[in-house]
């Protein structure tokens, strides 16, 4: 038996000792109030063991991860005809990049960058009545956990200075790749990027694409397929154009966000979160990847 709690520690130890603990983003003002000390690892094994070492349980902005969530929304609701737009291609670009999209015509390189998470966040605007509300319900059912929320704070901070967001979409409505108003589709997607979430929690929410699309509860919530295909998606496209380079060192399926937390899992086996504010320079936590390239060298678990 592994000793998990063990290797947390020395994780923990590890990375305390760095004094390198990368940049806070800024360019959302509302996240810069964070303390850039902030540590936390949750570990959630699909047997129902858990494991965690320091600030597991504070909240903190998910951002990009929800792209996931929204994505695993649509994908059960409308299945794969979503593919005809946008692509599951890795992109080698930062998240906010435009040129690839008007050069490839509108259709956005993968979901988890900006502009195809915001035509999923178009695709649910269409679906449901109250998006906001009906995302969150499904968040909250996934997780079994009626306590996560969104931080209105945080939506409106990014609303105001998301010009490059606005930019996106407006190019997307050009190419005819967005259905409902600009307004409507980007006020949704502040609202999914500001859900706020612990380590713990965000393991419960990522148990179901590590447990073939059964959520905590053991409600389906997505085919097996779908999970996989999902799944393959962390892997290629879930570190902005560093997904190389966390596949290299880490090993796992997984997304981040500029709030700094990461969620990677191996699938039958585990879901682990990791909150660390800094950001190298690509805009994923530098203490967060050291931490699970750690974790997948010392346990000697990893898809690979
Ligand atoms: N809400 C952020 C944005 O659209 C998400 C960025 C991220 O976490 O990658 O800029």
């Amino acid at each position: 038996m592994i000793d998990y709690q063990g290797i947390l520690n020395n994780i923990y130890q590890e990375v305390s000792k760095e004094t390198d603990k990368g940049e806070i983003a800024t360019y959302i003002p509302e996240l810069a109030n964070v303390d850039k000390n902030a540590f936390g690892i949750h570990l959630h094994l699909i047997s129902g063991e858990n494991f965690s070492v320091g600030d597991s349980e504070k909240k903190f902005s998910i951002q990009s991860i929800s792209k996931v969530l929204t994505l695993a929304l649509a994908i059960s609701k409308v299945g794969s005809d979503i593919w005809s737009r946008l692509d599951v291609e890795p992109s080698g670009n930062p998240f906010n990049h435009l040129s690839l999209l008007e050069l490839e015509k509108g259709i956005p390189r993968n979901p988890l960058i900006n502009s195809g998470a915001i035509v999923i966040a178009d695709v649910l605007v269409s679906l449901f009545e109250n998006p906001k509300e009906d995302f969150l319900a499904y968040v909250r059912d996934i997780t079994g956990d009626s306590s996560i929320n969104y931080n209105y704070k945080v939506a409106n901070s990014e609303k105001k200075t998301g010009f490059n967001n606005y930019a996106a979409a407006n190019l997307l409505k050009s190419f005819d790749n967005l259905n409902n108003n600009v307004e409507d589709v980007l006020d949704f997607y502040f609202h999914q990027c500001s859900l706020e979430m612990t380590c713990a929690q965000l393991t419960k929410a990522f148990y179901v694409f590590a447990n073939k699309g059964k959520c905590l509860l053991e409600k389906t919530r997505l085919t097996k397929s779908q999970a996989k295909r999902i799944n393959a998606i962390m892997l290629t496209c879930g570190f902005y154009d560093e997904a190389g380079e966390f596949a290299f060192e880490v090993g796992l399926p997984g997304k981040s966000g500029v709030g700094g937390g990461i969620v990677a899992l191996l699938p039958n086996e585990f879901v682990i979160s990791v909150w660390a504010p800094g950001l190298n320079e690509r805009g994923n936590s530098k203490l967060g990847m050291q931490a699970l390239e750690i974790f997948t060298s010392e346990t000697n678990q990893s898809i690979f």
